[in-house]
């Protein structure tokens, strides 16, 4: 039977508030999911102010889902009542394409977002995690180690994932030099994922303010790039570098310290189109890629590896009527460095 749940949602660009939605009935493949914790992700507040494509109201955000399986559909086999879960970006594909084969779900051209978009299933669109409760097909359902707390784990749903998949497609480990620019919501677990590979890690941020919380969660280095001596003396040194920073960069200093083949990677979403001056592309044959989320089974991945290095956002866990004003410091970048929704207070 369909379910009606308690959720905040948005009911216009300017406002998120309490509201009842429903839940689609399971059907044999589905995991019901009672949520526990939801992330507030930035790409939250774009989607619901409109601000990337048009938003469906009233809609509920949200896709760094952690909870508890509270049923199961009769085809179920990965999943137990009770078992933690977690839920992403994505809660279905095509299944068929080159991409989902490949486990490269998030690059299928009819992945399912898990709000504002049209689900499959049932013609719906979906609705996101700052709710009750959530019903998921299995193969788009995560599994939580115990050894991960749920309220630090949901952040890694978005954005662990967003930097784990870069990290690992270009093989960050020991031996490699990895640069990351930004240190907000995206970049400090950049950083913390990229020294549990084994990597050299360097972080590149405006101001010295935040160096020695750079340095506590593992960077080796770190360069203040306000300071117009920031890139002297680094050469040719970095194999990635991974840019974090939602507003604009100049980008052509950190590709000139790239070595041969080494890779910038744009994870952040500015407003306006990258300036890629050609000369800091050639002499080193260098690249410059972007990439979104990651693959199941690289999630997946990501989550075994956080449980066993015990790696965990940083997080500030919020009442679900602080919604509003969370919004707000994030866009003001007020916040240390991910806001949780404790959705007990939904
Ligand atoms: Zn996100
Ligand atoms: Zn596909």
């Amino acid at each position: 039977m369909s379910k009606e749940v308690k959720a905040w949602a948005a009911t216009s660009p300017e406002k998120i508030e309490p509201l009842r939605i429903t839940r689609r009935a399971l059907d044999d493949e589905d995991v019901a999911i009672d949520i526990k914790f939801a992330g507030i992700c930035h790409s939250d507040i774009h989607t619901v102010r409109s601000e990337w494509k048009k938003t469906e109201y009233p809609l509920v955000v949200g896709h760094e889902i952690a909870g508890t399986v509270s049923a199961v559909g009769k085809n179920v086999t990965k999943f137990n009542v009770g078992d933690r879960v977690g839920v992403g970006c994505m809660v279905n594909s095509c299944r068929k394409c080159e991409n989902c084969k490949e486990g490269e779900e998030q690059y299928c051209l009819n992945m399912v977002e898990t709000y504002n978009a049209k689900d499959p299933k049932d013609g719906t669109i979906t609705q996101g995690g700052y709710s009750k409760y959530i019903v998921v097909d299995q193969a788009f359902v995560l599994t939580i180690p115990e050894s991960l707390p749920l309220d630090k784990a949901a952040p890694l749903l978005c954005a662990g994932i967003t930097v784990f998949s870069p990290l690992n497609h270009w093989h960050a480990g020991p031996g490699k030099r990895v640069g990351i620019i930004g240190l907000g919501g995206l970049g400090h677990v950049a950083v913390k994922i990229a020294k549990a590979l084994g990597s050299e890690v360097t972080v590149f941020s405006q101001t010295a303010s935040k160096k020695e919380l750079a340095l506590q969660f593992g960077a080796d280095t770190y360069v203040t790039t306000s300071d117009p001596k920031a890139f002297d003396g680094l050469g040719r040194k970095f194999d990635i570098i991974l840019n974090t920073v939602s507003a604009k960069v100049p980008l052509e200093k950190y590709l000139s310290s790239l070595r041969r083949d080494g890779s910038l990677i744009q994870v952040g979403v500015p407003p306006e189109p990258l300036q890629i001056p050609p000369f800091s592309l050639l002499p080193q044959r260098n690249g410059i890629h972007g990439t979104l989320i990651g693959g199941i089974a690289e999630t997946q991945k990501m989550l075994d590896l956080c449980g066993e290095k015990q790696i965990f956002p940083e997080i500030e866990v919020v009442p679900a009527s602080y919604i509003n004003e969370a919004y707000d410091r994030v866009v003001k970048s007020q916040v240390k460095f991910r806001f949780v929704i404790d959705v007990s207070t939904i």
